[in-house]
């Protein structure tokens, strides 16, 4: 899978990426990162791209023409990079913004389908809305706060979508088995020492017994997943017994509470 990064600051990302499990994924070929420097794109003499908004107010805003530039340039490379040119479409544009959607595991899934992304940085107070409505296919947020610049947002989405990309984390069950499979929180993990500061490891962990581990880290999900995030419950996928479960414990803790 290929990831595009259209930024005033390619070294961030760079940096952030070629590390650690998505940097080993990038020396394997399993993935790629091309970081184009918007103001390479730029025409003005000292390389300016951005001026001040139309209409007044803070801040500067990024012109349309470099970015605009800088795509088609990134558009143009992807094409030719291609085998078959003739079956090419246009790769899909993301602009980071917290005016987008926000993303979630289930657009890291959706999206990691894709050959290739191209992720569109805003700084300052953003990116001249006309070159957004020519180029943009998705708007997306990593969350409700505002940030310097998208380049982190870009960094989130990459590292949560190229760790499902087959073979880029060494053991492909620890993508199956985690927070928001399920719309459940993961259960706790323990790693030796068998006691630590007077605190044990679970009994059953230690058992060997795996349909008895399976059924306590199910359980432990789920009272997780009611403590922190209930949110997700209503949508989370359980069983029969499960609900039962659930039902139990609800019970249990108000019970604790009022007795
Ligand atoms: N003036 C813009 C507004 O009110 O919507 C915010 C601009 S922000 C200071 C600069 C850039 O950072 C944005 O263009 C966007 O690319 C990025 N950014 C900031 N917060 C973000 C978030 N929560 N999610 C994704 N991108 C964000």
């Amino acid at each position: 899978m290929n990831f595009h990064v259209l930024t005033l600051f390619p070294e961030m990302v760079e940096a952030g990426i070629k590390t650690s499990i998505t940097g080993r994924a990038i020396e394997n070929g399993l993935i790629s990162l091309n970081a184009v420097n918007i103001r390479d794109y730029s025409e003005d003499k000292h390389k300016r791209v951005d001026d001040y908004p139309y209409g007044g107010g803070a801040g500067m805003v990024i012109q349309a023409e470099p970015v605009y530039k800088a795509y088609g340039y990134l558009v143009n490379h992807i094409k030719m990079a291609k085998e078959d040119q003739s079956t090419f479409k246009k790769p899909r544009v993301i602009y980071v913004t917290p005016q987008g959607r926000v993303f979630n595991q289930n657009m890291a899934n959706e999206l990691s389908q894709e050959e290739d992304l191209i992720f569109l940085c805003g700084h300052y107070e953003g990116i001249d809305e006309r070159v957004l409505e020519m180029i943009v296919t998705d708007n997306i947020s990593i969350g409700d706060y505002i940030l310097t610049g998208g380049e982190l947002p870009a960094m989130v989405m990459i590292d949560a979508i190229a760790r499902l990309v087959p073979g880029v984390l060494n053991n492909e069950a620890s993508s199956e088995f985690e927070t928001f499979k399920d719309n459940l929180l993961e259960y706790p993990q323990y790693t030796r020492p068998e006691v630590f500061m007077g605190r044990k490891v679970p009994e059953v962990l230690l058992s060997g017994h795996h349909a008895k581990i399976d059924t306590y880290r199910r359980q432990e999900s789920i009272t997780r997943t009611y403590d922190r995030r209930p949110d997700l419950l209503e949508n989370a996928t359980l069983t029969e017994e499960e609900r039962e479960f659930l039902t139990r414990m609800i019970f249990q803790k108000n019970y604790d509470v009022y007795s």
